[in-house]
């Protein structure tokens, strides 16, 4: 394809489909796409989207609905506008998604993005493809990396895919149907694209993965290396100067992960570990591999090698057979913790796992409920952890203009959005900065002075349980 043309990607779900979708972006660059902010006029719109829960699947149909209008305008105008669906639904609904939506040309599961240039290719001469192979070649061997411009636009923090795919099959989870067995990333392949983006001008780096923390990529020599030996080598990189990853499952949090926590500065102290449930006879119908007991114990390990780490996590209600007292357990487990935050959801039957069959599914009803209780709990202590951020100082790397005039905004070591006044020159910058005012949604802080070089310093947060 020649000529320039627009390009509108709307990623769903997981900052795993931000990354592929500016993966996707870099594909389709040196053909001649350029990615625009809205659909409207897109020659190329692609929704990559989320399966994880009912809902979430759900919206991608009523969001086709709408691109449907603007396909019939651009058709009108002798325009034309080639629709895909891309992500976890395309993966698992395949064909089903051309049936349902006759406005969708392509449909591509995770695994087929370097072969975008080729599909629509192909789209051009043989009409609407549907490609959900699970391919022989990697992937990343493939995929285009961005160019300096690009990655400077997505700003200071970005995303770096180590791994791929599960194997544990929780019981309510599609991953491991959708995004196929687990996979590791090479050492050297990560290493390249972490000192790309730092040349860039890149300050932190989240690892992800659908299972971080079962990272297992060969490293120099073909040796396995942990996630955790991999932090130290990715703390390495000149001008990285925070790193984080996510998300995590406790049954793999390893001896190397948890001493990175001490060791390496640059690891910011705040950790997503979902846990879904406090109650032993839940996780265990989930297949969570971890008891309330072992959670408790690895979080006073990680306590103990970073005493200043917040922990947020991940909560299910409702799933099949959870009891009052079920859900009683969970609600002590987040007081017992003190979560900085957590997400928590209603459980939403996805087709083919085993969940989806079990006995004893819980009303919606009681599910509203105990959602709602939970997400009280939650709130309590999480605006607890930001209360005692008041009158502290910490670092916060600016990424970019706030919403009123002369104001940046950043993140804190703990992710929590901080407003300061400072000027523009400052984007990417790590400054100390006290907290003065913790609002709902961001805290306002007062610059003191750039903090150079950078340590991240133990801001002793006290996160223990109330
Ligand atoms: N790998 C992570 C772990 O082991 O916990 C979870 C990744 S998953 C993409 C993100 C979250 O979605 C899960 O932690 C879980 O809370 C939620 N989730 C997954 N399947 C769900 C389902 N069927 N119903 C409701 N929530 C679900
Ligand atoms: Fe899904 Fe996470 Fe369980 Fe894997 S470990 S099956 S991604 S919930």
């Amino acid at each position: 394809m020649s000529g320039p043309r627009k390009l509108f990607v709307k990623s769903y779900g997981c900052q795993m489909n931000v990354y592929d979708s500016n993966r996707m972006a870099d594909v389709l660059a040196p053909h001649g796409f350029i990615e625009t902010a809205a659909p409207d006029g897109a020659d190329l719109v692609i929704l990559n989207t989320c399966h994880i829960r009912e809902k979430a699947a759900e919206k991608v149909y009523s969001e086709l609905g709408r691109i449907r209008k603007l396909k019939e305008a651009a058709d009108r105008s002798n325009r034309h506008m080639l629709v895909a669906v891309a992500g976890c639904v395309a993966q698992a609904e395949g064909g089903e998604i051309l049936r349902r939506a006759s406005v969708v040309d392509l449909v591509l599961g995770p695994q087929s993005y370097h072969r975008l240039p080729d599909l629509i290719d192909r789209v051009a001469r043989e009409g609407r493809v549907v490609d959900t192979e699970f391919p022989v070649e990697d992937k990343f061997d493939f995929l285009a990396p961005p160019s300096r411009e690009a990655t400077r636009a997505r700003g200071v923090t970005a995303f770096v895919t180590v791994q791929e795919g599960c194997d544990r099959f929780c019981t309510f989870c599609v991953v491991p149907y959708t995004r196929g067995a687990e996979v590791s990333r090479p050492v050297a392949q990560i290493v390249a694209e972490v000192e790309r983006l730092a040349a860039a001008g890149v300050r932190e780096v989240t690892l992800i993965g659908q299972n971080v923390n079962a990272y297992h990529g060969a490293g120099p020599g073909r040796a396995e290396w942990t996630l955790g030996r991999l932090l130290h080598r990715v703390a390495e990189i000149e001008g990285i100067a925070r790193l984080r990853y996510t998300t995590s499952h406790p049954a793999d949090m390893d001896d190397s992960l948890i001493a990175a926590h001490r060791d390496v500065p640059q690891l910011m102290p705040c950790l997503h570990l979902p846990v879904q449930s406090g109650s032993d006879r839940v996780l265990a119908a989930m297949k969570r591999r971890h008891t309330r007991t072992r959670y408790i114990e690895i979080v006073e390990r990680l306590r103990t090698a970073r005493p200043d780490l917040a922990l947020t996590s991940d909560f299910i209600v409702g799933f099949p057979g959870e009891s009052d007292e079920d859900f009683h357990e969970t609600v002590t487990l987040v007081d017992h913790i003190g979560f900085a935050g957590a997400f928590s959801f209603k459980y939403s039957p996805r087709p083919g796992t085993p969940a989806a069959v079990m006995a004893d599914q819980v009303s919606d009803e009681i599910k509203v409920e105990r959602l709602a209780r939970l997400q009280a709990a939650i709130d309590r202590h999480q605006a607890a952890f930001n209360a005692r951020t008041l009158g502290m100082t910490f670092s916060v790397l600016l990424e970019k203009p706030g919403r009123h005039p002369g104001q940046l905004v950043g993140r804190s070591p703990y992710l929590q959005p901080v407003q300061v006044m400072a000027p523009p020159d400052l984007i990417g910058e790590i400054v100390a900065a006290r907290i003065i005012e913790v609002g709902p949604n961001s805290l306002f802080g007062v610059l003191d002075e750039p903090l150079k070089p950078m340590r991240p310093q133990r801001a002793a947060l006290a996160v223990a349980g109330a």
